[in-house]
């Protein structure tokens, strides 16, 4: 066939070819909505991002990582349409431990941010590094085990915030941790907690990026909607981001782009895009909000849009476009959380 011969992507390194890519795993993600889960892939001279969509196939892979030693992996493909050279494999995918060291190892550290929550399926244990902005008083909750000291907080990152239950002995430390996903009955919320085993809070450098604005406890409640549409755009960027430290990359216009921040050299169209927004928002009532989207609710409009390709003014089209909508956000900070579509009964009543 012809695309079969046509690897283009696959030839551009040595350590690659369509058959088989050797190299370290790193990062393993959780299972993600029950699907997939990924991770990185250091080879020779670069770092690929694997994708494997047999969740039972993690425990293998989580033993090899565990191992460290390099790997060979047979029976993926090379995904060349939207993300350059992520490999993806399924069920069939092959993998085996190599006796000896290819080349040396590297150390690849990875966090999780909050921005990326949503897409973990409660019960898995993740690594985040967020600040701790909003702390309650401590309290005492009865359990199966006896009475446990907890404290409910609000953390936030560069991408935005998240609700943290800290148990016990983690009450007043920050952040560098493994913690746990859950959801809460309730409100069907997600956010994390610290686990019972197997959790470590260290400090860690301080972000040096702009914070996602992040309502506190009392705030919660004054969330608000509002119906109307997006008059006009205050701002609007959309940038690259690092695939290794999750930096901002300053985009150079050419297609290997270096991080100022680590170093890494990457190639432009594997490199993460993150979104900001301000824009004006007139309600039905007429009044004009001034409001702001971060990438977490942009990234949700994007693929309820089903949209691939932001380049020109289609990021700008895209927000200009929400008309007759529902947008649901923090009086104070006026951080919108959500964006809804409002069912068109009149129109459909008319028949239009
Ligand atoms: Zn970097």
């Amino acid at each position: 066939m012809m695309d079969e011969t046509n690897s283009k992507a696959a030839c551009s390194t040595e350590d690659l070819t369509k058959e088989e890519v050797i190299g370290y795993l790193h990062n393993l993600s959780p299972v993600k909505q029950g699907k997939f889960f990924d991770f990185q892939l250091q080879s020779k001279d670069r770092s690929f991002r694997g994708v494997c969509f047999s969740p039972g196939k993690r425990s293998l892979f989580a033993g090899l990582q565990a191992d460290g030693s390099a790997v060979k992996i047979k029976k993926f493909r090379i995904d060349t349409r939207s993300n350059a050279e992520d490999l993806l494999m399924n069920n069939n995918v092959e993998i085996q431990q190599l006796p000896a060291a290819p080349f040396p190892k590297v150390d690849i550290p990875s966090t999780l941010t909050l921005g990326m929550l949503k897409s973990i399926s409660p019960g898995q244990l993740i690594t985040v590094k967020a600040k701790i902005i909003h702390l309650q008083e401590q309290k005492t909750v009865k359990t199966s085990s006896g009475p446990l000291s907890m404290i409910e907080g609000q953390i936030v990152d560069v991408e935005g915030y998240s609700k943290i239950i800290l148990w016990q002995d983690f009450v007043n430390k920050v952040m560098q941790s493994l913690l746990r996903v859950k959801k809460d009955n309730y409100s069907k919320e997600l956010f994390v907690n610290t686990a019972k085993t197997g959790t470590i809070i260290k400090p860690s450098e301080p972000f040096k990026e702009v914070l996602a604005l992040a309502p506190t406890f009392s705030e919660n409640v004054s969330n608000v909607t509002a119906a109307g549409k997006v008059v006009g755009i205050i701002s609007s960027s959309q940038y690259l981001s690092c695939i290794k430290c999750n930096k901002k990359i300053e985009d150079d216009r050419s297609d290997i782009v270096a991080c100022h921040h680590c170093g890494m050299k990457q190639m432009k169209e594997t490199c993460d895009k993150s979104y900001y927004a301000q824009i004006m928002f007139q309600t039905e009532e007429k009044e004009n909000l001034t409001i702001t989207l971060f990438d977490k609710v942009i990234k949700e409009l994007i693929s309820v849009a089903g949209v691939t390709d932001l380049s020109g003014n289609s990021f700008d089209k895209l927000l200009l476009d929400l008309k007759n909508v529902l947008i649901t956000y923090n009086k104070r900070t006026k951080a919108v959380s959500k964006v809804n579509r409002k069912v068109e009964q009149e129109k459909e009543v008319q028949g239009q």
